[in-house]
């Protein structure tokens, strides 16, 4: 592709994602493809010859947008959002033109020192502790997931519950044991089997059946019972927002217990994390001052396009010590000078684009009254979503609504709940999820797309009542 002609697919591009955008309100939110229909439709062999760059653009048009499920769409309300923004979407953009790998400073500084800025600036919108911030004795770090944060955040605690002795030798036979309530994210036994401790390491904690967080008093016997067997507590995943129903662990007090035995607590608040950005949504983070990590994702609700995990700790050494690793043809004078930050040994990778571009491209264009505006819409939306539940008989509430997560039923009972629903979905007039609360199932609604209105939460609404009764 000559230059000239870059620019003009560039702009192509550009336009597709805009109609696409302009679009998505008559299209059918969830795919309506059954398996093998898009791959059907595709050639088994690459070209031999090269293809115009349109020949894609139409492919994207003929194959892919009907075999899409469209997370853009202002009536997606299932699991989380994964919102996209202009601004995001150009910051990714100038990311892959510049195309610097970020491994170590001296490979690119400002890929680096940007990052760090960026953390910095939104550690500080959050609300986080001071000793978060990359001017003290912790720092932040984009990683591409939460997944990926909780994994490293375990072996980190690992590093510093061990004195090294993990690095070195393996897990030796100390008998680790890693906690989270029975609502903790699927990624944190997966932490622990990439990790080597298996799953059976991971002791599921009881919640309070109706607000869904960590019962403390079982989190504490859990602990006492496993270190008179001589096991050894080393992490506590506290959840300040579940994915199922968005439940807020008590982070001051489950953190208490868990110092008290000398683990480390890690904050998992990927979806619910960045409503701190308002002052007024952030209880849920009270006691993340003592945690040792947080993490949340700019790229749910926070218009930062996937992928985007904003991670912290408050002790980089535990991080930095599990992970360093330098082999001769990554030596350099700035890293051995220790005045660099080196992001290779704060995630498992080693390799790293410029994903800081597309978050400060975010911060600057919004600005942080334009971010809460925007998670401010999603909090109210969901309360509307609320006021609807309660005035139909045919539904009721499952749990309080959390932020811009609204959890119900139909009180004619799970079949005609989960039937509901997959009539609403099989419509392609709107997504939901589903989860199950106590042994029941329930409907989930997340809000959070900057397109979506209140008239799109009224349709969906309208949508439900009417497979409501056709359930009668
Ligand atoms: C979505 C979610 C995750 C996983 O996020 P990824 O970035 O996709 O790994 C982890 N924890 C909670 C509470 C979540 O809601």
């Amino acid at each position: 592709m000559s230059p000239e002609e870059f620019r003009r697919q560039g702009h192509a591009a550009i336009d597709w994602i805009a109609d696409y955008w302009a679009s998505l309100d008559d299209l059918p939110v969830r795919a309506q493809v059954a398996p093998g229909d898009v791959r059907r439709q595709l050639p088994a062999s690459a070209p031999e010859a090269g293809e115009p760059f349109d020949a894609v653009l139409a492919d994207l048009d003929r194959v892919v947008v009907p075999g899409l499920t469209h997370w853009q769409h202002p009536r997606f309300f299932a699991y989380f959002p994964a919102n996209s923004s202009p601004a995001a979407i150009l910051g990714d953009l100038l990311s892959s033109g510049i195309g610097a790998q970020g491994m170590i400073w001296a490979t690119s500084p400002a890929v680096t020192e940007v990052e760090q800025v960026v953390l910095d600036w939104f550690a500080e919108a959050l609300g986080l502790p001071e000793d978060f911030r990359s001017d003290g004795p912790g720092g932040g770090v984009i990683q591409d997931t939460a997944s990926t944060a909780t994994f490293t955040a375990l072996l980190a605690a690992l590093h510093r519950a061990s004195g090294g002795e993990v690095r070195r030798h393996g897990l030796g036979d100390a008998g680790w044991r890693v906690y989270g309530s029975t609502q903790a994210h699927s990624s944190l036994v997966k932490a622990a089997i990439m990790a080597g401790l298996g799953e059976d390491a991971v002791r599921a904690i009881g919640v309070d059946p109706l607000t869904q967080a960590m019962d403390l008093d079982a989190l504490r016997a859990a602990i006492e019972a496993d270190v008179e067997l001589g096991l050894t507590p080393v992490l506590v995943h506290l959840a300040a927002g579940s994915t199922s129903t968005g439940a807020m662990d008590d982070v001051v007090g489950a953190g208490r217990i868990a110092r008290e035995h000398g683990a480390w607590v890690h904050v998992d608040a990927a979806w619910a994390g960045v409503a701190a950005v308002c002052p007024e949504h952030r209880a849920h983070l009270a006691g993340v001052e003592s945690a040792d990590s947080f993490v949340t994702n700019p790229h749910k609700w926070l218009l930062t396009t996937f992928d985007c995990s904003t991670f912290w700790v408050r002790d980089r050494a535990a991080l930095t010590g599990a992970l360093s690793i330098l082999p001769e043809y990554l030596r350099n004078a700035a890293s051995e000078s220790g005045e660099v930050v080196d992001y290779r040994d704060w995630h498992p990778q080693l390799g790293r684009r410029f994903r800081a571009i597309k978050l400060w491209a975010v911060l600057r264009t919004y600005g942080l009254e334009g971010l809460r505006a925007h998670i401010r819409s999603g909090v109210e939306l969901a309360a509307h979503v609320a006021d609807l539940v309660a005035a139909d008989d045919r539904f009721e509430m499952v749990t309080e609504p959390s932020l811009s997560l609204v959890v119900f039923r139909l009180t004619a009972g799970d079949e005609q709940t989960l039937a509901a629903m997959e009539e609403v979905n099989a419509s392609g007039e709107a997504y939901l999820s589903h989860t199950t609360v106590e042994g029941r199932a329930a409907i989930r609604l997340a809000v959070g797309s900057w397109r979506t209105t209140e008239a799109d939460v009224d349709r969906t609404w309208r949508a439900l009542q009417e497979a409501a009764a056709a359930q009668d």
